[in-house]
């Protein structure tokens, strides 16, 4: 088994590849058969998970080290020039689409990966390939700036990363001041971060226009194939959330306060659950990685296997470095069937979710890999994806006791908490675009006063304090999301959900959460996400009330707590 480090990375040369395509949409106008058209489907997979192997193992060594000259000249190089290509790849696939053969193919493949292409086309055309190359520039330059950061902090140069424990120190005035020194940076670099994000909105405005659509908002949800909900449901699903997730919070909330003896909640005491402190991992980073190890070792015989791939290949990076990119992702290479998990550990609770949310991820995307299904549906959209990944972290519950020792009753506590409090934040992230898109002619000081409009919405019980950037509306500045993915943000809530289905279930029986999460992550991304949950007896989270029963399994288990 060969190790990340050998995996060989070759540069793929974008105008062979677009060429490639321009033959084989002429072939696919010329087939005479269902076979023939077949075949060219075929061809397009194996260059398409080529292509992205290798893209992946450059980005993957890109954010590892954003100073490696020669990876940052690649990911440059393929950022420019992979919008020429896929754009060939789409018109290959109108081809496809439009041949007289295509309904007798479909019948080979899964329903969902033929409503999915056809959503595909229509979120670019020849006319837009410059303006998504723009777009990919820009959301660069965002990443570069933040990874740039050099906080000087109680006589320490930290990257916004490193500056994570200190947001959430037992000592008030402590967390206080790093969320003072957080805020200095971003607002130091507000003109560049205004003027990034309203060039993204523009660029994203004139290629929805040049598609025909009245706004980005139709054709951010194309690009992330929303197949089975449109915006109205959406907007059910957030005034549900209105409705029974930010009154429970708030009383949760209260709850907080007291345990951490504060008479009001400010800003940055939001992520302390308690008062000597959140629960941390209790060893070093290698123990750490072990106990991540462990877990999946004992949980299933397939867990295990899969684990023991990762571990073997090395296909983690998972320390804070300098020059590394922050946040943490989990992604594949095709080519090796490897699955990569990306990290800034940081000695917080995140390290442990880097094995149980991002290690979900990654067994996904195994289990996927050794299905034999073609590359386009291996991954469902992407708030099934974060199914995978939110029940794990409820699923390895049995094993946090390796992380936490004797405080992972308080790890559990928080880790539910969090998991409820974090949905009014994502719908709130979720609303703000919907906004900011449909009217794209916001300027940033009225974008911030909206964000302003929502924090009371949905936040209510949280009083900034005049922190810097915060206090001011700029905080969806530092969400990555915002600028990198628009739209992928509703994706977390519905999952967080579903999640919470899944907790509630391993309450009475594990093995019989893990059947219910089985059924659902077996069938990667050949169902839809609403197809997913039906037949693996999951809720449907758009549906009026599913909320309420979540919200009820959560507060009984905060009861029981204090209890
Ligand atoms: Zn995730």
């Amino acid at each position: 088994m060969q190790k990340f480090s050998e995996f060989k990375y070759t540069r793929p040369d974008c105008a062979a590849l677009t060429a490639q395509y321009v033959e084989m949409k002429k072939q696919a106008e010329n087939a005479k058969s269902a076979d023939e058209l077949c075949e060219l489907l075929k061809k397009s997979d194996e260059l398409d998970a080529e292509f992205y192997s290798d893209y992946s193992i450059a980005s993957i060594r890109n954010s590892i080290d954003t100073r490696d000259e020669f990876y940052n000249d690649e990911v440059e190089y393929l950022m420019e020039n992979s919008p020429a290509t896929s754009e060939a790849q789409s018109d290959f696939m109108r081809a496809v689409l439009a041949s007289p053969y295509c309904a007798e193919v479909e019948k080979r493949f899964p329903k969902v990966m033929f409503t999915n292409a056809r959503m595909a086309v229509k979120t670019s055309s020849p006319e837009t390939v410059e303006l998504s190359a723009k777009e990919s520039a820009l959301v660069h330059e965002y990443q570069k700036l933040c990874a740039s950061a050099k906080i000087d902090f109680m006589g320490e140069t930290l990257t916004v990363a490193q500056l994570g424990p200190h947001k959430i120190h037992p000592d008030r005035a402590h967390r206080r001041a790093a969320f003072c020194a957080e805020g200095e940076f971003y607002m130091s670099h507000a003109d560049e971060l205004n003027r990034i994000f309203d060039d993204l909105v523009k660029v994203r405005a004139e290629m929805a226009h040049k598609l025909g659509y009245k706004n980005f908002t139709e054709l951010g949800y194309l690009r992330l194939t929303r197949n089975c909900y449109d915006e109205k449901m959406v907007e059910v699903f957030r005034s549900e959330v209105k409705k029974y997730i930010v009154p429970l919070v708030a009383e949760l909330k209260k709850k907080q306060a007291q345990r951490i003896g504060v008479d009001s909640l400010k800003f940055y005491d939001d992520g302390v659950t308690f008062k000597d402190g959140n629960p941390k991992p209790i060893g070093s980073y290698d123990d750490t990685r072990a106990a991540g190890v462990n877990l999946y070792k004992n949980m299933k015989p397939i867990t295990a296997e899969y684990i023991d791939f990762m571990d073997k290949c090395d296909l983690f990076s998972l320390i804070a470095t300098e020059g590394k990119a922050p946040g943490g992702y989990c992604t594949s290479i095709p080519r090796y069937k490897a699955p990569f998990i990306f990290s800034n550990f940081n000695g917080t609770a995140g390290d442990v979710e880097v094995f149980t949310h991002e290690g979900g991820h990654a067994f996904a995307d195994y289990v996927a890999e050794r299905a034999g299904y073609p590359l386009s549906v291996q991954g469902p959209t992407m708030e099934s994806c974060e199914c995978h990944s939110m029940s794990m972290e409820f699923l390895a519950w049995p094993w946090l006791e390796s992380f936490y020792g004797e405080r992972t009753k308080e790890a559990k506590l928080a880790h539910l908490q969090n998991s409820l409090f974090f949905i009014p934040y994502g719908c709130m992230v979720d609303e703000f675009q919907h906004i900011v898109y449909n009217n794209p002619e916001l300027t940033p000081e009225q974008r911030h006063e909206e964000w302003l409009k929502l924090e009371a919405e949905y936040r209510p019980y949280l009083d900034m304090d005049n922190l810097p950037f915060y206090s001011d509306g700029h905080g969806w500045q530092r969400q990555l999301h915002i600028y990198h993915n628009p739209f992928y943000y509703i994706d977390y809530c519905l999952a967080q959900s579903v999640s919470l289905e899944i907790f509630a279930l391993s309450q009475k029986d594990w093995e019989d959460a893990w059947t219910h999460y089985y059924a659902f992550l077996e069938k990667a991304g050949t169902l839809t996400f609403v197809e997913l949950l039906e037949q693996a007896g999951l809720s449907n989270p758009f549906k009026p009330g599913s909320l309420e029963k979540i919200c009820q399994t959560v507060r009984e288990y905060a009861e029981n707590y204090d209890k």
